[in-house]
């Protein structure tokens, strides 16, 4: 079986479509027609070099799709059902075992290699193997070789094309409030940055019942839809020359949680020394592999302050993905507000486009 993929080769930044082909299914693998996919920040940090990865590979990890055919070893799904991909595990970890799969002890490999835990890939491009397990699943393509672990079922009236994105970057803006730092009805939550990720966390907040949802976003048009997607206060943080007494004033007295999509050491510091007592800030993010930032002992100790890294939102995919499906079928979670559609052959231009600020969320469809 031959189908169109986006190869990333060695040397470039270009991706370009060619036909590979499917060697082989295992019997633990799930075949999924590629319906849609969203482009997410690592698919930009890998296309640019930030973190080794073996090419020719192909990325895309959040692909919606329907399922072609199934290994003979798979049960969960069957042919004609539709699915998101989420990011893949190894299912027999510590991590693994207690339910925790974002922190699969595995989870570099299996995500970020581009290949099996064994090394092996399903594709093959001109004879040669080709990177086609981007987390479980390199979606830049009209079919993907996912994994039974990583195909997540979904309501059958839903919307597949406006749903890749809950497989990474909404569930981890979701997840990251709703499970990582436990917003409940009431708290006061300030969210850093107006990404995918970001604005993710101020629908969730909203659905959490926070009373106070700030965004800090450099963005206008970001701020103003944070605006409309639930936050009762934004800022311009490049406006903001003091941001620990910015936050301390709004807040009045510090936020319960605050939550950063920036990777910006500085910003996450000022964040922290602006937590309420028993206060929580999250970090997703990074700009660089030795990214550092301060905390002051005495009053991380003395306030009970706590510092969460959050990988992927701490979601059970299979569980966290058809919850937020429901809000967002219900009206709750409007996250197509994010986002903006390309046809495949315009990947670049999609990548480009978001890494340049210009969509928040592009998803690129497949026909
Ligand atoms: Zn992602
Ligand atoms: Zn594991």
């Amino acid at each position: 079986m031959k189908f169109d993929a986006a190869i990333l080769r060695d040397d470039t930044d270009r991706m370009a479509i060619e036909a590979v082909e499917l060697a082989n299914l295992r019997d633990e693998e799930v075949l999924v027609r590629v319906v849609a996919c969203g482009i997410c920040h690592s698919d930009i940090a890998i296309r640019d070099g930030k973190y080794p990865c073996e090419r020719p590979l192909i990325l895309g990890h959040e692909g919606s799709g329907i399922v072609e055919r199934v290994g003979s070893a798979v049960t969960k799904v069957k042919a004609g059902d539709k699915v998101v991909l989420s990011f893949t595990f190894c299912g027999h970890c510590p991590s693994c075992d207690d339910n925790q799969p974002a922190y699969c002890h595995e989870f570099g490999p299996l995500n970020t290699s581009g290949r099996r835990a064994d090394g092996s890939s399903a594709l093959t491009l001109n004879g040669e193997p080709v990177g086609g397990h981007f987390f479980g699943q390199s979606s830049f393509s009209r079919y993907s070789v996912a994994n039974v672990r990583n195909v997540v079922k979904v309501r059958a009236d839903a919307p597949l094309e406006m749903l890749g994105p809950f497989g990474c970057g909404i569930q981890t803006g979701a997840g990251a409030v709703l499970n990582s730092l436990s917003a409940k009805p009431g708290d006061k939550i300030a969210i850093f940055g107006g990404g995918g990720v970001g604005l993710s966390a101020v629908m969730a907040a909203k659905l959490a019942g926070c009373s106070q949802i700030l965004l800090s976003e450099p963005n206008a048009e970001r701020r103003t839809l944070g605006l409309e997607l639930g936050a009762t206060d934004v800022i311009d943080p490049l406006s903001t020359p003091d941001l620990t007494a910015k936050l301390m004033e709004i807040s009045n007295g510090g936020f319960d949680i605050i939550f950063d999509t920036s990777g910006i050491p500085a910003v996450v510091n000022d964040g922290f020394v602006a937590l309420a007592p028993r206060g929580r800030l999250g970090i997703v993010a990074f700009k660089e592999l030795d990214s550092a930032a301060i905390i002051n002992l005495v009053s991380t100790i003395s306030l009970g302050r706590s510092l969460h890294g959050i990988c992927e939102g701490d979601a059970i995919p299979d569980e966290f993905i058809p919850f937020l499906v429901d809000r967002f079928m219900e009206g709750e979670f409007p996250a197509d507000r994010l986002m903006k559609f390309y046809d495949f052959k315009d990947l670049n231009q999609a990548l480009d486009d978001q890494d340049h600020g210009i969509v928040v969320k592009p998803v690129i469809r497949m026909s």
